[in-house]
């Protein structure tokens, strides 16, 4: 077979940033070769994501564009991730130029269905291939992800969930949860750090439910933090319901684990939350952060808020607003409700709250939300951070960019010291935005 070439799209969260790496891995120990110019490939594959309509919608609209390239010459298009094991029936119907559908759970049946498919295309036979069995047992545990070069890495520590969050496709998609053995988790650490990476976040659906025989999260975290040659250990997406003690005490308490929770609220009414299948109240969540900030009052929260969930009236968004201004994040992803199709809310709740009220009370949360983000970089201006170098700055090459233990933008002049990715600094704050801190350094640590 002579080196196809893959050309690899990715939509959605960090998760499925990883699970294209290990495709690249399985791709390549077959001997698939990789561009990135669409135009050039043998194969365009997209990784994607069913959570969000937008996400959703542009996997179409990049299906009609690939129309037009396959009406010219061969090309293989496959559909893998979460809209491939969620609408499998949409995708293969109606004339699809589909010819490959694999879900998260059956990577490992990619390049032999990839095969298939440029054979059966060179022998101008119609040909499909679909893999989207859910696994009980799949963690992809034996194959390292071909992770680029930079200070970043990503382990999946856990996949699926079991939560069943009634606006949430991610149990249908990604199966139930299953961790990782925390050996391999360590090895494929170790392999991270001695490759140069500095920084190692921990992924997973509901990555703080971990656990593996008797390691749970916490043990899990510490023991990657404690791992030689790490700078910083972080970890997304959590779930309000799962942080005992000791994971709180490992974040509060270890130099290596960043003082950044992600703490999804979704919504700060009690019924809201309830019919979203949340499992906890407004009094539980703030007592939460209550024990967080008692452990350490510098750890910066952030937050996912749903506006508009079906029912919804102005005074329950209101709870949802008076607790964002309480708790004080330090930022917010705050998006419409969004039907997905197979959820429990899709089947038992109808969207009835009027788009241009989801979009008005999106609109309100999000400048306050500006607001606070502000006020709080604000309150940091004259302090000392200690940043990660990460690269040049978005807006200037002649401005590093660095993020805060707390996930916090910092960018300052390259030729104030002589610094490079990778490396710490100490930078004392002189200038804030919401979304920004500019500032000067004091030395390289
Ligand atoms: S915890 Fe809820 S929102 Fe998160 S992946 Fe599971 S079902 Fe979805």
């Amino acid at each position: 077979m002579p080196p196809y070439k893959v050309h690899i799209e990715t939509f959605g969260c960090q998760m499925n940033e990883y699970d294209t790496e290990l495709v690249r891995s399985l791709l390549k120990a077959e001997g698939f070769a990789f561009t990135e110019d669409r135009e050039r490939a043998d194969v365009v594959l997209m990784n994607t994501c069913a959570i969000r309509e937008h996400a959703h919608n542009r996997v179409y609209g990049h299906l009609a564009d690939l129309k037009a390239i396959k009406r010219q010459r061969n090309l293989v298009i496959g559909v893998l991730g979460c809209m491939a094991q969620n609408l499998k029936q949409d995708l293969v119907e109606n004339e699809s130029i589909v010819d490959v559908l694999v879900g998260p759970d059956s990577y490992r049946r990619l390049p032999g269905l990839l095969a298939e498919a440029i054979l059966a295309q060179e022998e101008g036979l119609d040909h499909r291939g679909i893999a989207v069995d859910l696994s009980e047992y799949e963690t992809y545990q034996d194959i390292l992800p071909e992770q680029t070069e930079g200070i970043n890495a990503w382990i999946a520590v856990m996949r699926g969930c079991n939560n069943f969050c009634s606006f949430c496709v991610v149990p249908y998609t990604r199966g139930r949860e299953r961790s990782r053995d925390p050996l391999g988790i360590i090895r494929e650490a170790e392999q991270l750090l001695a490759n140069g990476h500095k920084q190692i976040t921990l992924l997973g659906q509901n990555v703080n439910s971990y656990q593996y025989g008797d390691w749970d999260f916490a043990r899990l975290i510490t023991a990657v933090a404690d791992l030689s040659g790490i700078e910083r250990v972080r970890f997304t997406s959590p779930h309000p319901k799962d942080f005992p003690p000791a994971l709180l005490d490992a974040v509060a308490g270890h130099l290596k684990i960043c003082k950044h929770i992600h703490l999804p609220l979704q919504s700060a009414n009690d019924r809201i939350l309830s019919m979203m299948n949340r499992t906890y109240n407004r009094k539980e969540y703030l007592h939460l952060v209550e024990e967080i900030r008692r452990r350490h009052n510098d750890i910066a929260l952030t937050t996912d808020i749903i506006c508009g969930f079906p029912s919804e009236t102005e005074e329950e968004f209101q709870d949802t607003y008076r607790t964002v201004q309480e708790v004080g994040y330090h930022a917010a992803f705050i998006f419409k409700y969004s039907e997905r199709k197979n959820t429990i809310a899709a089947r038992k709740h109808p969207d009835d709250v009027p788009e241009a009220v989801k979009s008005d009370r999106v609109t309100r949360l999000v400048e306050l939300q500006k607001s606070i983000s502000l006020k709080k970089n604000e309150a940091m201006i004259g302090r000392t951070v200690e940043v990660l170098v990460e690269g040049d700055a978005k807006k200037s090459s002649a401005q590093w960019m660095g993020k805060s233990d707390g996930n916090l933008t910092v960018v300052w002049e390259k030729d104030q010291a002589p610094v490079s990715p990778g490396g710490l600094v100490s930078i004392r704050v002189s200038r804030a935005s919401a979304t920004t801190l500019f500032g000067t350094p004091l030395s390289p640590c």
